[in-house]
């Protein structure tokens, strides 16, 4: 992926591995990084997106959401879970259930 953008490129094979590590950093600071975005730093879905950076377009270290079908998934996804969630809060026993399986598959 944006293999033939030189202005954010890590280096070249070959190059001092401290020296690719730190335009590594950089590059996630500035660029692969939501709170550049403007759209992502008004989005509600930011905190459960990925921001796939496939889906950024990077202009001269300019960073803009170029794919709307991406956030457009990732918006649907978030408000259906919350629906989801609340409906599931509003019944204890589900609710319940909901928790002892987080429990028993995701936190532990
Ligand atoms: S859904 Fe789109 S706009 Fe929202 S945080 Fe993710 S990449 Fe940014």
């Amino acid at each position: 992926m944006y293999t033939s953008k030189q202005d954010i490129s890590y280096g070249i094979v070959g190059d001092d591995a401290d020296f690719i590590l730190k335009k590594a950093y950089a590059f996630d600071d500035e660029i692969n990084n939501k709170d550049v975005v403007k759209d992502c730093q008004k989005c509600y879905a930011r905190s459960m997106c990925s921001s796939c950076l496939g889906s950024f377009e990077i202009d001269k270290g300019e960073v803009a959401v170029s794919n709307p079908i991406f956030c457009e998934t990732i918006k649907h996804v978030t408000i259906y879970t919350i629906k989801k969630l609340s409906e599931i809060k509003g019944d204890e026993e589900r609710w319940q259930r909901l928790n002892a399986f987080l429990r028993k598959n995701v936190y532990e």
